[in-house]
């Protein structure tokens, strides 16, 4: 298999419904609800999500709790812990960061993965989306489906496609045949407001999507028209949209001129200590060691660095004056800069020090 890129959506099965089966042994076997119990809050409260027990009675996600009593009087509610959840969520995503870094998540329970390139440098796509299976159930002891695709429409429906515990591959010349029998409710984009537009259409399924031409679908859907031609069609370039973590912030310049004067240097250091101070506010980030680097005339470009055992303080003084040690030590005796750079690393978010508050207006 070579395609262009290689997209595992990976979607927890019950996942707080789960959790709480895998932490009390009595709720197992039993219809377990998700939701605040609603003979105790006079009928409010909604289902998180209910086990696959409960799903026998028709019970589902963002039903009302006073609705899922009805449909079973057995059903065991359960208060959500979304502490506990968020926690377990946090381990899920530490594996999936030993794949990749490219990792989307869309809920607690729920993520996408672009493992085109990975660090195990494994190059079939369903072998990562079956070695992150194991190494969930592994860890947590909870169960996932995963969608194996070249994008991530065709992903989300394929994780979908077996649960729980499934896994599924949808390939380029499969996709005509995987959505041909597709209702067409489970285009994403086709809501309580399209779907009766659909039918009214004829459009039930997948098959039927794919008759219409372009120019019909977004004369009566818009934009949303022009997205459906294209999802039928197996197309989707959103990329999966991951923050990189950055481990460093830094500035550089190049200088036409190579600097020949300490005051330079020092109005360089003084430029480079701001830019950096207003990106590390900014992003509020704080870091533990400064590096700086230098390029003299011969092209030779060598860095020094100093950690500290505590955060710099974000302050253009403070990095300018470390800048100026470390230099002094790069060039000692005679000065010869055509680029300089200031760069603070071992980086972390700053949390509660440090920060200044606009509590005054001057
Ligand atoms: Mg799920």
């Amino acid at each position: 298999m070579k395609l262009k890129r290689k997209i595992v959506h990976v979607d927890m099965d019950a996942f707080y419904a789960s959790i709480e089966m895998r932490d009390h042994r009595q709720y197992r076997d039993k219809p377990l609800v998700i939701a605040r119990d609603p003979r105790h809050t006079a009928g409010r409260g909604v289902v998180a999500t209910a086990n696959y027990a409960a799903r026998r009675f028709g019970i589902h996600s963002a039903m009302s709790a006073q609705e899922a009593y009805e449909l079973c009087h057995q059903a065991i509610f359960v208060k959500p812990d979304f502490v506990k959840y968020r926690r377990i969520s946090k381990e899920i995503h530490a594996i999936f960061h030993e794949y990749t870094d490219k990792v989307e998540p869309i809920a607690f329970d729920e993520a996408y993965l672009d493992v085109t390139e990975n660090k195990k440098e494994v190059s079939s796509a369903l072998h990562v989306a079956r070695l992150i299976q194991q190494e969930i159930f592994a860890k947590t002891k909870l169960t996932c489906s995963t969608g194996v695709s070249y994008n991530k429409f065709l992903a989300k429906l394929a994780s979908d496609y077996h649960k729980p515990a499934g896994m599924t591959l949808v390939l380029p010349e499969e996709v005509n045949s995987f959505l041909a029998d597709l209702p067409i409710e489970k285009f994403r984009g086709v809501g309580k407001k399209t779907a009766p537009k659909m039918h009214q259409l004829g459009i039930e399924t997948g098959a039927d999507l794919l008759e219409w031409s372009e120019v019909d679908l977004i004369s009566k859907f818009g934009k949303m028209g022009q997205i459906l031609y294209q999802r039928v069609r197996g197309i989707d370039e959103r990329p999966v949209e991951w923050k990189r973590k950055r481990k460093s912030i830094g500035f550089e310049r190049t200088l036409n001129q190579p600097l020949k004067s300490s005051v330079e240097v020092d109005d360089m250091l003084d430029f480079l200590a701001e830019k950096l101070t207003e990106a590390v506010q900014q992003k509020q980030k704080h870091g533990k060691t400064l590096v700086l680097k230098l390029r003299n005339s011969q092209f030779e470009t060598v860095t020094k660095r100093m950690t500290f055992d505590d955060y710099l303080t974000n302050d253009k003084k403070n990095f300018a004056f470390w800048g100026r040690q470390l230099f002094d030590q790069m060039q000692p005796n005679e000065v010869d800069v055509r680029l300089l750079g200031m760069t603070l690393t071992n980086i972390d978010e700053l949390r509660f020090e440090n920060i200044k508050l606009p509590l005054w207006k001057e």
